[in-house]
């Protein structure tokens, strides 16, 4: 039986082509998908920079089940549920020190939103309600929502949308390929780029900023580190005019980048943090907004009986999602997973940096668990020769990602060296072959 594909408007697909040739994925199981023609197709971005500890794994599988059986749905608005505080609590746990609450979203999209939110509501808050201007970064990738996409710096996410991205600003990016191509790990060159908020804070003043949001490494946009001392001066800056700062990690979360969060892998610890994909092993929609103590209790003034912030979702800590949080950080914890990027970082830096001097390859970059292997456009065709090198690995049985030119791997954490050279053997294939 062939099956009627025309009715599903896939995201962030060129859905003609892909009807036109299927891939269909049928069954997973640790670092391995199965296509609908049954072939096995390692997994080399964990999904989509979500299922960091494998696939289908049993704790996970069964307290989802288990929780479906016991308790479904519970209101999250003046009701609760006891694992979405058991939850809360463990995040706050994991997460640097001072980023003691957790306001639970379905999506990173979500979470984007509602730290912006809680950015230009706790100015208001605290009486400086002209701190509403929201800054983002260049090449920043925030989801897909208004607020995302307002403070997101890619030009094909915004340039449809209209008016209503209004009433933010961007610095610069960090990529910086004439000084920095081919450096493994942070690159040494750029942290005075971070001194381009100096310049929006002259251009605007700081009384009318709110907040910056950046990626500590940008993922969508084929993966962008931070220059080494950047993320430090960022901060510094933010502290020096009482701008809040943002750190998106909805991919670098859950030990992509070898430590729990990028915040400790770099050292630098923002007043919000955004997460979603790791938090259930992508097998939940769930996200989420770590919060620094000082500015939830900022909001916890006025008549008790009040609401203190008017943003929630019908699903926010939704228990099958709780649930599945829980047995994640149980399965990273077990297994050691949330510093395993750093254990076999060394191996994987070097795979993936062999590919220089392959056909096409401009600039390779590495982080924990992240590769970016960047290649020259075809002429006239951005972006095509990645994908058809993404084609040429998935017929190898190889998944990986593209993004632009950028092929991007962001394998399971529970990854071994063979399966690492597997991907990278097969990546090096596919440069041989497309034109
Ligand atoms: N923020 C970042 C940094 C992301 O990489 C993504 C998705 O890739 C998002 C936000 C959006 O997350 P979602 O697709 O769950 O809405």
């Amino acid at each position: 039986m062939t099956q009627d594909l025309s009715a599903y408007w896939m995201p962030f697909t060129a859905n003609r082509q892909f009807k036109k040739a299927p891939r269909l994925l049928t069954r997973s199981q640790g670092m391995y998908y199965w296509d609908d023609h049954g072939r096995q197709i390692l997994d080399g971005v964990a999904g989509l920079w979500c299922v960091n500890a494998g696939h289908a794994r049993p704790k996970i599988v069964q307290a989802i089940q288990a929780q479906a059986a016991e308790l479904d749905y519970a209101p999250p608005f003046q009701m609760a549920h006891p694992k979405a505080f058991e939850l809360a609590d463990r995040l706050a746990k994991l997460a640097p020190a001072g980023l003691g609450h957790v306001f639970f979203t379905n999506s990173g999209s979500e979470s984007v939103e509602t730290a912006l939110k809680i950015a230009l509501a706790y100015h208001r808050a605290r009486g400086e309600g002209t701190r509403t201007r929201l800054l983002g970064r260049e090449r920043g990738y925030h989801g897909v929502n208004f607020g995302g996409i307002s403070v997101g710096g890619i030009v094909g996410n915004r340039k449809y949308f209209g008016t209503l991205l209004g009433g933010v600003d961007h610095i610069r990016h960090t990529h910086d390929p004439a000084r920095n191509a081919f450096s493994v790990g942070q690159p040494e060159h750029g942290a005075e780029l971070a001194d381009d908020l100096e310049r929006l804070v002259t251009l605007h003043d700081a009384s009318t900023i709110a907040a910056i949001i950046v990626e500590p490494v940008a993922g969508s946009t084929g993966v962008l580190l931070p220059p080494k001392g950047y993320l430090q001066r960022l901060r510094e800056i933010c502290d020096r005019h009482g701008i809040l700062l943002i750190f998106d990690e909805v991919i670098t979360g859950f030990g992509r980048t070898g430590q729990p969060f990028a915040a400790q892998t770099f050292g630098v610890t923002p007043d919000l943090m955004t997460l979603a994909k790791g938090i259930t092993n992508g097998s939940v929609p769930m996200g989420a907004v770590l919060v620094k103590d000082t500015i939830h209790d900022t909001f916890m003034n006025g008549p008790e009986h009040l609401i203190e912030f008017a943003h929630g979702y019908t699903y926010s800590g939704h228990p099958l999602a709780c649930a599945a949080g829980l047995a994640t950080l149980d399965t990273y914890a077990d297994e050691g997973l949330l510093t395993r990027a750093t254990e076999l970082g060394g191996h994987f830096a070097a795979a993936v940096h062999s590919l220089k001097g392959e056909p096409h390859v401009i600039d390779v970059r590495n982080v924990g668990f992240v590769g970016g292997i960047e290649l020259a456009a075809r002429p006239g065709e951005p972006g095509k020769r990645a994908f058809d090198a993404f084609l040429d690995c998935y017929e190898q049985g190889v998944l990986v990602r593209t993004t632009g030119d950028v092929i991007a791997l962001s394998p399971p954490l529970i990854i071994e060296s063979e399966q690492i050279d597997r991907i990278v053997e097969a990546i090096r294939t596919a440069l041989r072959r497309v034109a």
